[in-house]
C-alpha cells in the first residue's frame, strides 16, 4: 500500500469496498489478499492475524494460495467475503495502477466449493417474509438442489419462525427490513450466533418478480404443479432466495428443479425451544452434535445419508403408512446382520452423488469429480444388487451403467483437476486427439529420423539437433565442417566452436509440434466439457438416485443403531396410546458404562378413567428430567420410523411434542427467563391438542414458591381438563401431589435410605416423593455443618406446620365450568391458600404454654381482621 489515504491504490480499494459494504473485501496485492481499515481490525482479531499499519491505515493480509482456509473460517463466523482480483495487465512498479475487480462473492449460504461445506450437513440459505397476515418461510441448499417453503398465520410468527429455523438450521438468513424491529425475533436470532442474518428492503420481495423468477427457474408456465399460485405467500421468500443466489454466485442453478411446499399437518411439530431442549441435532451447551440424539443414531456412511437423517429427525412423520414402510425397511437390515454389514461396506465407496450432480449442472465439476461419480455409481450398482429386490423400490441401473461406461471410456483413471493442462482424456476416445498426441509424443523420433536424413545428405556425421529457448530447434555444425553445409541450411547463430542453422523442414516440424501441443490441450478441454455437458441430461436421474442412496443409508444406519443399542421396533397405531416397557434415554445411556442405565416403564392412556397425566416428583438429580425426555425422544424416534430404546413400545401417533423446561434450568440464557418460560407455556396451552405429548419439567420454578406452585397447579389442571393430552409433569413442588384427578397418576423417583446413606435408584415408581433430599444434596456439596443443621431445623418446622392439609381433588372443588382455564385457577387458589386454612394451621401450631395473654389477644385480633377482609 502506498503512502496515504489519497493514494490511487487506496482510492481503488475504497471504491470497491463501497460496492461491498456487507462483505469482507479481500484485495489482491501480488501474492496476498489484503484487508484494510475496519475489515482489517475485525478480521485480524477473528483469524488471529497480525495487524499492521501503512500510513495510519490498519491492514492485515493472507497469502492468496491458502485463502480458501481463511475464507472457510470466516464463513463459519457468519461472514461474507468479496474477492477483488487483479485483472488485465499487471502494472509495473511506479507505472499506473493494475485494474482490480470483485470476481467472486462467497457467503455462508451460497458457498459452493467443498472446502466451505460440511459434507454431512445441508448448507441452507433461508428467507422469510410477512404479507397479508401470512408469514412465509423458504429455504434452499444450492449445493444439492433441495428447496422448500411453508407459510403460517402472521400472529403465530413468534412460534413458527423459531421452529422452522431450528429445524433447518440455515447458515444464512435473509429477512426484510420490516422484521428488523421485531424484538422477539431479534432476541431469538441473537442466540443463534451460527446464522449470518442480513436485512433487505421490503421491495426486494416483489410478487411479480418473485413469481417470474420461480417460473424461469423451473421452466414452467405456472407453478400449479408445486401447489403455488401467484398469491401464495411462499412465492416471496422463495423468489428472493433465487434472485440472491443468482446475483451472489453469478451463475444459474439448473439443478434446482422444484420446490416442495410443506405444512405442519404432514409432520410431527416440535417448536423451536422444545427442539433445542430435547437436544435433537445438537446439545444445548455449544450446539455441537456431541450428546445429541443425532450422535446416537448417526451411523450413516454417506454424506447424503447423513443429511437425510438430520432431516428425518427434524421432520418426524405423522403418516402411519409411511412410518411403517420405513420400519419395514429398517427391519430388513436389522434382521439380517450379514446383509447390513455387506451393504454398509458398499456404501463406504459412495461419494456425494447429489453434490457431484450439482457441480455438473453448474459447470463446476472437474475430471476427478466425474471419476468420483463413476466410482460411486459402480459401488451403488453393487450395493443395490445385495438388497432383496422386493423391499426397496429403487430406480433401475441402466442410466448409471451408461454414465459409468462413458466416463470410464473417456477419462484417465487419475485425471488432472485442471481443465487447461491436459492429462484428462483417455486414448481411443477421440481420433483427432489421438492423432495430435501421437505427433507430440513421437516428436523426438521424428526429429531423430530427420537428423539421420541430413547426416547422410551432408556427410556431416557430427551434426546435432539443439534446442534453445530463444531460437527453438536448430542444427549445430562444428567449425571444421562448415564447408560441407548445404544451401538449404539457413544460418541462425555463430558460436565460438560451431554455427547453428535451421531448415524449412525443421521449422515445419517444430510448428507441427507446437501446434500439436496446443491442439492436445484444447481438445482435451473441449472433449471434457462435451462429456460433462452430455451428463447434464442425467441430473434428475442422479438426484433421484442420490435420494435412494441416502434413504437406504439412513435405514441401514437406524438398523445399526437399533442393533448396537438393543432397541425394539415399536408398534405404531392411530390411537392415543403410549406404552413403553423398560424405556431408556438413548443419549444418557450411550454415555454411561454398559448396564448402568436404569430402564423405566411408562403407560399413559387417553381413554376415559385412565391416566394420561403423570405427575413426577423426586429430589434433584434423581433422574426426573432424564425420564421425561427419554419418553419424548422415544416418541420422536418412533415417528421417524426408527426403532426405540425399550423392550416393548406401543405408541399412538402424536401430532406435537412440547418440552418445556423451567426457567432456572435455563439461566445461562439470561434476560427474563421467567417471562420466556411463561410465554412458552402459554403457547403450549394454546396449541396442544389431545394428540400431543407435553413434557413439563419444573415449570413455574422461575418465580416465588407460591406463585410458581399456583401456576404449576393451574397449568396441570388445564392440561388435564381442557386439553386432555398425554402429559409428563415433573415438579419439586410437593404440594402439587395433593392434586387428585381420575386421569392423573403420581410417579416418583425411588430413593433408598439406609441410615444416613441415601441412594438415588433412578427407578420410577408409583406414588409421591416423601422428601426432597435437598439438604442431603447440600451437605454432599459441602455446605457448613451449622447451615445444614439450621436447614434441617427449619424444614422440620415447615413440615410440621403443613401437616394435615387435605388432598385437593379438582374434580370436586367446584363444578368444573366450561372455561376451566380461569375457573380452575380460582378454585385452586381458594382451596389451598384460603385464609381460613392458614388460620386453622396457625391455631393448631400455637404453643399455648409459651404464649402470653397479650400475644394471644393480638393473634385473635389479626385473625379476625383477616377473616373480615380488613388489614390488621
Ligand atoms: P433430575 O431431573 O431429577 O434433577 P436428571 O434427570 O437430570 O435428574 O438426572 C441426573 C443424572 O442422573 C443424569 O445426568 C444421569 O447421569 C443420571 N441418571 C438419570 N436417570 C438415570 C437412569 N435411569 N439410569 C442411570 N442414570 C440416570
Amino acid at each position: 500500500m502506498s503512502e496515504d489515504k489519497d493514494s490511487p491504490l487506496f482510492i481503488q480499494y475504497q471504491n470497491l469496498k463501497a460496492k461491498h459494504p456487507d462483505e469482507v473485501l479481500f484485495f489482491r496485492l501480488g501474492d496476498f489478499y489484503e484487508m484494510f481499515d475496519s475489515d482489517a481490525i475485525e478480521i485480524s482479531k477473528l483469524l488471529n492475524l497480525t495487524l499492521t499499519h501503512r500510513a495510519s491505515i490498519p491492514m492485515c493480509g493472507i497469502p492468496y494460495r491458502t485463502a480458501k482456509i481463511y475464507i472457510a473460517r470466516l464463513l463459519r463466523f457468519g461472514k461474507k467475503v468479496a474477492v477483488a482480483e487483479q485483472v488485465g495487465e499487471i502494472a509495473k512498479p511506479g507505472k499506473g495502477l493494475t485494474e482490480r475487480k470483485v470476481t467472486e462473492v462467497i457467503t455462508p449460504g451460497t458457498a459452493l466449493e467443498s472446502e466451505y461445506l460440511d459434507g454431512g450437513t445441508n448448507n441452507f440459505l433461508a428467507s422469510a417474509f410477512v404479507k397479508n397476515s401470512k408469514l412465509a418461510f423458504a429455504y434452499i441448499d444450492v449445493t444439492t438442489g433441495e428447496f422448500k417453503a411453508t407459510s403460517f398465520d402472521q400472529e403465530n410468527l413468534e412460534e413458527n419462525l423459531p421452529k422452522e429455523i431450528s429445524r433447518c438450521r440455515p447458515r444464512e438468513l435473509l429477512l426484510p427490513k420490516s422484521l428488523e424491529d421485531n424484538a422477539f425475533l431479534s432476541s431469538f436470532l441473537n442466540e443463534q450466533s451460527q446464522i449470518s442474518v442480513s436485512y433487505y428492503p421490503d421491495w426486494n420481495f416483489n410478487k411479480d418478480l418473485c413469481y417470474e423468477k420461480l417460473l424461469k427457474q423451473f421452466k414452467t408456465a405456472s407453478l400449479s404443479s408445486f401447489s403455488l399460485t401467484k398469491e401464495s405467500p411462499e412465492i416471496l421468500p422463495a423468489g428472493f432466495l433465487l434472485d440472491y443466489i443468482e446475483k451472489t454466485t453469478n451463475t444459474s442453478s439448473p439443478h434446482v428443479r422444484s420446490i416442495s411446499i410443506y405444512n405442519d399437518v404432514s409432520y410431527l411439530v416440535i417448536d423451536g425451544s422444545s427442539f433445542r431442549n430435547l437436544e435433537i441435532l445438537g446439545n444445548q451447551r455449544d450446539g455441537s452434535i456431541q450428546f445429541s440424539l443425532l450422535e446416537c443414531v448417526n451411523f450413516t456412511k454417506t454424506a447424503m445419508g447423513s443429511r437425510m437423517l438430520r432431516e428425518y429427525l427434524s421432520f418426524p412423520l405423522t403418516n402411519l403408512e409411511v412410518i411403517k414402510r420405513r420400519q419395514d425397511n429398517i427391519e430388513v437390515f436389522f434382521k439380517d446382520r450379514a446383509l447390513l454389514k455387506r451393504f454398509r461396506d458398499f456404501l463406504d465407496g459412495i461419494l456425494d452423488i447429489e453434490r457431484l450432480a450439482c457441480r455438473i449442472a453448474m459447470d463446476k465439476a472437474h475430471a476427478k469429480d466425474l471419476q468420483a461419480l463413476r466410482y460411486s455409481l459402480e459401488n451403488w450398482i453393487r450395493a443395490k444388487e445385495s438388497l432383496p429386490s422386493s423391499t426397496f423400490s429403487l430406480s433401475d441401473d441402466d442410466d448409471a451403467k451408461t454414465i459409468v461406461d462413458k466416463i470410464s471410456k473417456a477419462l484417465l483413471n487419475d485425471p488432472s483437476t485442471s481443465l487447461t493442462e491436459g492429462g484428462i482424456i483417455k486414448e481411443g476416445w477421440n481420433e483427432e486427439l489421438d492423432h495430435w498426441k501421437l505427433v507430440s509424443n513421437n516428436f523426438s523420433q521424428v526429429l531423430e529420423n530427420y537428423l539421420e536424413e541430413e547426416k547422410s545428405l551432408t556427410g556431416i556425421s557430427s551434426l546435432r539437433v539443439k534446442k534453445t529457448n530463444s531460437a527453438g530447434y536448430c542444427l549445430e555444425v562444428t567449425k571444421g565442417k562448415l564447408s560441407q553445409v548445404p544451401s538449404h541450411f539457413i544460418m541462425r547463430r555463430s558460436l565460438m566452436n560451431a554455427d547453428r542453422f535451421t531448415t524449412a523442414k525443421l521449422q515445419e516440424l517444430e510448428e507441427n509440434l507446437n501446434e500439436s501441443g496446443t491442439k492436445v490441450l484444447e481438445l482435451e478441454r473441449d472433449l471434457f466439457i462435451e462429456l460433462r455437458d452430455s451428463l447434464k441430461m442425467y441430473i434428475p436421474y442422479l438426484q433421484k438416485l442420490a435420494a435412494e442412496v441416502a434413504y437406504t443409508d439412513v435405514c441401514a444406519s437406524l438398523a445399526f443403531a437399533a442393533a448396537k443399542h438393543g432397541w425394539v421396533r415399536p408398534i405404531m397405531e392411530e390411537s392415543l396410546a403410549f406404552e413403553v416397557s423398560e424405556g431408556r434415554h438413548p443419549v444418557v445411556e450411550s454415555h454411561l458404562p454398559s448396564g448402568e442405565f436404569v430402564p423405566n416403564d411408562l403407560v399413559l392412556s387417553c381413554e376415559k378413567d385412565s391416566a394420561r397425566f403423570s405427575l413426577i416428583t423426586g429430589p434433584n438429580m434423581a433422574g426426573k428430567s432424564t425420564f421425561l425426555r427419554q419418553n419424548a425422544l422415544i416418541s420422536l424416534l418412533a415417528q421417524t420410523g426408527s426403532f426405540v430404546p425399550a423392550t416393548y413400545a406401543r405408541l399412538g401417533i402424536v401430532d406435537r411434542i412440547f418440552c418445556r423446561v423451567g426457567a432456572s434450568d435455563n439461566l445461562a440464557q439470561g434476560e427474563s427467563t421467567f417471562l420466556v418460560e411463561m410465554t412458552e407455556t402459554a403457547r403450549i396451552l394454546h396449541s396442544a391438542t389431545e394428540k400431543s405429548l407435553v413434557i413439563m419439567d419444573e415449570v413455574g420454578r422461575g418465580t416465588s414458591t407460591e406463585d410458581g406452585l399456583a401456576i404449576a397447579w393451574a397449568v396441570s389442571e388445564y392440561l388435564l381438563e381442557q386439553i386432555k393430552c398425554k402429559t409428563l409433569f415433573a415438579t419439586h413442588y410437593h404440594e402439587l401431589t395433593r392434586l387428585e384427578h381420575s386421569n392423573m397418576k403420581k410417579l416418583c423417583m425411588a430413593v433408598s435410605e439406609e441410615g444416613s446413606e441415601i441412594v438415588f435408584l433412578r427407578k420410577v415408581i408409583s406414588g409421591s416423593a416423601a422428601n426432597s433430599y435437598g439438604i442431603h444434596v447440600a451437605s454432599l456439596a459441602g455446605l457448613p455443618d451449622s447451615v445444614i443443621k439450621r436447614a434441617e431445623y427449619i424444614l422440620n418446622k415447615i413440615q410440621k406446620e403443613s401437616k394435615g392439609k387435605d388432598i385437593v381433588n379438582i374434580e370436586n372443588v367446584e363444578k368444573v365450568e366450561k372455561d376451566l382455564s380461569i375457573n380452575a385457577q380460582q378454585s385452586f387458589t381458594g382451596a389451598l391458600f384460603s385464609d381460613e386454612e392458614l388460620i386453622l394451621d396457625e391455631i393448631l401450631s400455637v404453643d399455648l404454654d409459651n404464649t402470653t395473654p397479650m400475644a394471644a389477644l393480638k393473634m385473635l385480633s389479626r385473625w379476625r381482621s383477616s377473616l373480615s377482609g380488613q388489614k390488621s
